[in-house]
């Protein structure tokens, strides 16, 4: 159980491993065993150790090739943040707005339906339908605004977006935060996947002074509980971690573990992201020190290492520009959405590569990229239970025999962003 979840009994705390230590731990894991309580946060802490870091990176790659072989996935998407209002203030972020704003939007049907267009027309298949958590409880302006529209919450306007993607040709895919079990099961018929990073298990990081106190969506149980949901429901999930917010390296691992729980008992957990933090002018946290990149290059093998090998493991190539080979090396397998139109709305100082660039550093780095759509191969061809039978049907027009992303005679294969 996490620490979030339940009492168990402590872990234990392992001095600093030696190299023949961390080999034999991590020879264990790829041979298919698991790590003993306190090993994986014994080789977090020893993670600025270059022949540590180098034990875990050969370990996880073994385990990527054995997946995956040598090649690496990326989607072709488009970007499409609903509204950017949202009830949290989380003391990181720069996407969130207050509704007196002049950057406050909540897009319309027709500004929606203009951006699916780009998307269709330079080859994207996901509609990454990507928003602030249930801004209607925090503000009436924006509960008058949906009124207006004809709405009576957040999630008819996602509904109805994602049902002019779909209409327009392409596949959804929703992250909205929380959302109940009934709004889950009104948009699995509109939407190829969904997804919420877990973040963190740190419940600490909900207290005052902390960069979820202002957040009550960012409660660790609320995200597992949704997890659970979701995969009671068969739902293609992402989750993640999100690196450098404050969290230890206990609840590091405490996070990857749960997350490798949920996807061993309900099998719907597609891809973990590995977001490192990075500050942000006019946030909170403007002067907090990101992670080293050796220290997200090694938590990218940890993570690995400790997700059942059947999870991607993705790395947002925009945040991690410099170090794309090391990920690579690390046992990255996806590179996730990468848009030709649309900037990534979270971190927009961080311009997404072309994806042509993103084919050569790929390549130079000795793999293979290939696109998919929101769905990754596996569960398009193997597992026809996740998808609403609405969902299913469109599946065959946007992949190929081999799962991977297929597009209509008449879009662009074009890779120039
Ligand atoms: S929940 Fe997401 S959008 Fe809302 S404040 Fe936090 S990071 Fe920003």
């Amino acid at each position: 159980m996490s620490q979030s979840e339940a009492t168990s009994a402590p872990v234990p705390v392992l001095p600093a491993p030696t190299r023949v230590e961390a080999e034999r731990w991590v020879a264990g894991v790829v041979a298919g065993g698991a790590f003993a309580p306190g090993q994986a946060e014994s080789l977090g802490r020893a993670l600025r150790d270059a022949s540590i870091r180098a034990v875990l990176a050969e370990g996880a790659l073994a385990i990527k090739r054995s997946q995956t072989a040598d090649r690496v996935t990326v989607s072709r998407n488009i970007f499409i943040p609903l509204t950017n209002l949202c009830r949290n203030r989380c003391s990181y972020c720069t996407f969130a707005k207050l509704p007196d704003s002049p950057e406050a939007h909540t897009y319309s049907l027709d500004e929606v339906e203009e951006v699916v267009r780009g998307g269709v027309a330079t080859g994207c298949i996901e509609a990454l339908m990507c928003l602030g958590d249930k801004p209607e409880v925090a503000y009436g302006s924006y509960r008058e605004d949906l009124e207006k529209r004809g709405y009576s919450s957040t999630t008819d306007l996602i509904y109805e977006a994602c049902r002019r993607a779909v209409s327009l040709g392409m596949l959804p895919h929703t992250n909205a935060g929380i959302l109940s079990r009934e709004e889950l099961v009104r948009l699995r018929p509109v939407n190829a996947s969904m997804g919420l990073m877990l973040e963190t298990t740190s419940v600490r990081l909900r207290q005052k002074g902390g960069p979820h106190f202002h957040a009550p969506d960012k409660e660790p149980a609320t995200r597992i509980r949704m997890h659970e949901i979701a995969g009671e429901l068969k739902i293609p999930f992402t989750s993640g971690m999100l690196l450098g917010i404050g969290e230890n390296d206990a609840e590091r691992v405490d996070t990857l573990q749960t997350i490798a729980r949920h996807a061993a008992r309900y099998g719907h957990i597609q891809e973990a992201i590995i977001q490192p933090f990075h500050p942000k002018p006019g946030t909170k946290m403007r002067a907090a020190s990101p992670l080293e990149d050796d220290v997200v290059v090694g938590w990218v093998a940890l993570a690995r290492l400790i997700l059942p090998p059947v999870v991607h493991v993705q790395a947002p190539p925009n945040l991690g520009s410099n170090m794309l080979p090391r990920l690579l090396a690390a046992g990255v397998d996806d590179w996730g959405g990468v848009s030709p139109v649309t900037v990534d709305f979270i971190n927009p100082e961080a311009p997404w590569p072309a994806l042509r660039q993103l084919r050569e550093e790929t390549e130079a780095a000795g793999f293979e990229l290939r696109e998919r759509g929101p769905v990754y191969p596996e569960f398009i061809l193997e597992k026809p239970d996740f998808f609403d039978p609405q969902v299913r049907v469109l599946l065959p027009n946007h992949a190929n025999d081999e799962g991977y992303a297929q597009r209509r005679n008449d879009q662009s294969n074009e890779e120039a962003a």
